[in-house]
């Protein structure tokens, strides 16, 4: 009998944050395997948009989103991704919105990030679609990215087994794990098990699944967002586009002087406030637009699950609101769906070693796209010593 092969690291998850990390583990020369319970993924990592946006985070984790960008353009000129390099527009519709986009470009001018101030005529001449009676000014990052979400994760997982550089097996739900001295076993509800000298569980909002006590321990909560995509339109919009009520949600801008005052005069609509709705548009190469979305929480002890159905309010409301911003669009819907992640409360990242060899890497909230493979090459830096 030939025995089983012993890999030096498992991968539970082939979502972002999982494909990073055995992407750069295996760049080390380990022996990776992925195992993913869907046919190919199917979390929060194909139901997002898009949006690689370190523009938008604090300055604790812009630092991974940047090397995420890098990461990206490496790995789309040898892989030709679904990436399209754009750039992101912040576009303020008020005073206080352009105070905001003014004060982060002061900061980035420190950080050495680069950004540009566009007046609204600027604006409207890079995106004709925009209304000239919303945007009053907006701030441009030209380096970032936009990646189609439902194809970038298949393209990159496609790109990697073509290399030789983990072996992958979909179809795959892992139900529980053991240790013994340096080796750990997998085991799958199919039967089969696998042997790993370290596992990294990277199972985005399903973590209370294979750990339920830890979970309800935690201070994790899931996230759900409701999304719509629009019909292919002739217009077209460049980049990622982030409006005013971006502006006042997205960490980056707490960081600025007068966020707080800012927010100390509460929402600017109270039924978008009750629904954690910001606008966001991206549009696809097929011309179709992306745009949302809305949030609902629940804490990991309130040990409830959402109401699984799709509200019709949500889109309504990004309908009416995308509306005031853009001009000349086909508002018909193509898809609406809800998406989900986990996020901690407290934290950015839920990331312990649960067990000796077993890593619990999830919660990375809003921003996995943006900030997974930049965190991913540090966290397997850190693991393996280097
Ligand atoms: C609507 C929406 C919009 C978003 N927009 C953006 C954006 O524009 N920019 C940005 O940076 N981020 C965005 N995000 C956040 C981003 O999508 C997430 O942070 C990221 O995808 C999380 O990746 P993950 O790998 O942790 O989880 P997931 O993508 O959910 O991956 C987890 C994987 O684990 C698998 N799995 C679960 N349990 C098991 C098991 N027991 N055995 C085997 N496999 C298992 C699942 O099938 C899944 O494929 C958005 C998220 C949503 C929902």
């Amino acid at each position: 009998m030939i025995p089983q092969k012993k890999y030096d690291l498992i991968v539970v998850g082939a979502g972002i944050l999982g494909t990073f990390h055995a992407y750069h583990a295996a760049k080390k020369g380990l022996s990776v395997l992925v195992l993913e319970k869907s046919d190919q993924a199917r979390g929060a990592s194909v139901q997002n948009f898009g949006q690689v946006v370190p523009s938008g985070l604090d300055s604790d984790w812009q630092g991974y989103g940047r090397k995420s960008l890098a990461i990206y353009k490496e790995l789309n000129k040898r892989w030709n991704l679904d990436i399209d390099a754009s750039g992101s527009f912040y576009i303020a519709s008020n005073d206080e919105e352009m105070i905001l986009i003014n004060e982060l470009h002061t900061i980035n001018q420190e950080t050495g990030y680069l950004s540009e101030l566009l007046n609204a005529a600027e604006l409207t001449d890079r995106l004709p679609s925009l209304k000239k009676s919303y945007a009053k000014g907006g701030l441009f990052f030209p380096d970032e990215l936009s990646v189609n979400p439902r194809k970038l994760i298949h393209q990159i997982h496609h790109g990697m087994q073509a290399d030789g550089l983990a072996d992958f097996k979909f179809n795959s739900l892992v139900v529980s794990l053991s240790t013994q001295f340096d080796l750990s076993s997998v085991y799958l509800s199919n039967g089969k098990s696998y042997k790993g000298r370290k596992i990294i569980i990277c199972n985005g909002s399903d973590f209370q699944s294979l750990y339920p006590k830890i979970f309800v321990q935690s201070d994790l909560q899931t996230v759900k967002l409701q999304m719509l995509r629009l019909v292919h339109q002739e217009a077209v919009i460049k980049g990622n586009i982030l409006t005013g009520l971006s502006i006042r949600r997205y960490e980056s801008f707490r960081e600025c002087p007068s966020y707080n005052k800012i927010k100390a005069q509460g929402p600017l609509d109270k039924e978008l406030d009750d629904w954690g709705i910001h606008i966001l548009f991206k549009q696809e190469k097929d011309g179709s637009i992306i745009l949302g979305d809305s949030h609902e929480y629940l804490d990991a002890n309130q040990q409830e699950y959402f109401d699984n159905s799709l509200q019709s309010r949500p889109h309504e409301l990004f309908i009416r609101e995308g509306k005031k911003i853009m001009n000349g669009l086909q508002w018909e819907i193509d898809a609406s769906w809800a998406g989900y992640y986990s996020q901690c409360k407290q934290d950015k990242i839920f990331n312990q070693e649960i067990e000796p060899n077993i890593h619990v890497v999830t919660g990375i909230g809003g921003k996995g796209m943006t900030a997974s493979p930049g965190y991913a090459l540090e966290n397997i830096n850190r693991i393996y010593h280097d």
